[in-house]
């Protein structure tokens, strides 16, 4: 794993909740992206090598709206960077951890993702993603 690549946050509002975070670290959000396969509309900030990356539900169907029904707003999931996703998705399947999703998939931000389930993490939903060069 290379760096904490972002920390995703669901929210209600996203349109809200880019102001919120626009006034919280000083800056507006580099990058709005329409996940439509997800369900899910996400906002972009930057921090030094790491990112905050809002989630918005864009209907009932979305895992972000089944999320703050259960939860409420908050923390969502961790990202990692990872160099080669598929040989670092082996070694997580290999030490246990229990996989949410077959293959990794396209995500937001031009990331190639896949999820791990809280289960086996303490309570947080892993990510890890790499870029798609
Ligand atoms: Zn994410």
């Amino acid at each position: 794993m290379l760096k904490i690549e972002h920390i995703g946050i669901a929210v209600k509002d996203l349109e809200k909740s880019n102001e919120v975070y626009a006034k919280l670290l000083g800056k507006p959000q580099y990058k709005s992206e329409l996940v439509e396969s997800e369900n899910v509309d996400t906002s972009f900030f930057q921090i030094g090598e790491s990112k905050i990356e809002l989630l918005g539900a864009t209907n009932e169907e979305s895992a972000i709206a089944k999320y703050l029904d259960k939860r409420g707003e908050g923390i969502h999931h961790l990202a990692f960077a990872v160099e080669n996703i598929e040989a670092e998705v082996e070694r997580l399947k290999a030490e246990g951890f229990q996989p949410i999703s077959e293959k990794p998939k396209r995500g937001a931000d031009n990331k190639l993702v896949f999820f791990f389930h809280p289960k086996t993490t303490n309570g947080v939903l892993i990510e890890l993603c790499q870029e798609i060069k």
